[in-house]
């Protein structure tokens, strides 16, 4: 089996701008991995030749009501078909009461989690992410999806045990 790395986070935090980098939209092979559901998205992606799976969750089709439950119950099942979890949060907004609920709900976990502060083009990395250190996933990694810096460091190091 691949080794699966699960985005989660609150709405427009940047999951689908880095999912989007990492798979270079390509279509994951559902069917080929047993286990997982049509019910997130699922892409492939490389890193120095090896392949891995990268899940998306989020797709949260406009119903204001229960936006939190939806990402909960996404973010929850993707937690649990993932070897490691990348925690996105908006390194321009600071911490919101989304992070707040995921975090601890990751605390909880055995698996690896990277709180990861998108978004860090144009501000200074190391303050944007210091605001995130009080939602006790321990380090946060600086990135910018949407341009690419800091993504394949990140990448090395949760990928690293696999
Ligand atoms: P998702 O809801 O978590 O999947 O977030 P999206 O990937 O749809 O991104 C939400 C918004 O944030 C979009 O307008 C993106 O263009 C923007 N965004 C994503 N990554 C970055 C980034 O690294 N820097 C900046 N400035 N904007 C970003
Ligand atoms: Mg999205």
């Amino acid at each position: 089996m691949l080794p699966v790395v699960a985005l989660v986070g609150r709405p427009n935090v940047g999951k689908s701008t880095l999912f989007n980098r990492l798979t270079h939209t390509r279509d994951a092979l559902v069917a080929d991995y047993p286990g997982l559901t049509r019910d997130r998205k699922y892409g492939q992606a490389q890193l120095s030749g090896h392949n891995y799976i990268v899940i998306d969750t989020g797709g949260i089709d406009g119903k204001e009501q229960g936006i939190d439950l939806e990402m909960a119950r996404q973010s929850l099942a993707a937690i649990d078909e993932a070897d490691v979890v990348l925690f996105l949060v908006d390194g321009r907004t600071g911490v919101s009461s989304g992070d707040d609920m995921l975090a601890e709900h990751l605390r909880r976990q055995d698996k690896p989690v990277f709180l990861v502060a998108n978004k860090t083009d144009g501000v200074d990395a190391l303050v944007a992410a210091s605001d995130f250190y009080s939602l006790g996933l321990g380090d946060v990694y600086p990135i910018a999806a949407a341009h690419g810096r800091g993504v394949n460091q990140l990448l090395s190091q949760a990928l690293s045990p696999f």
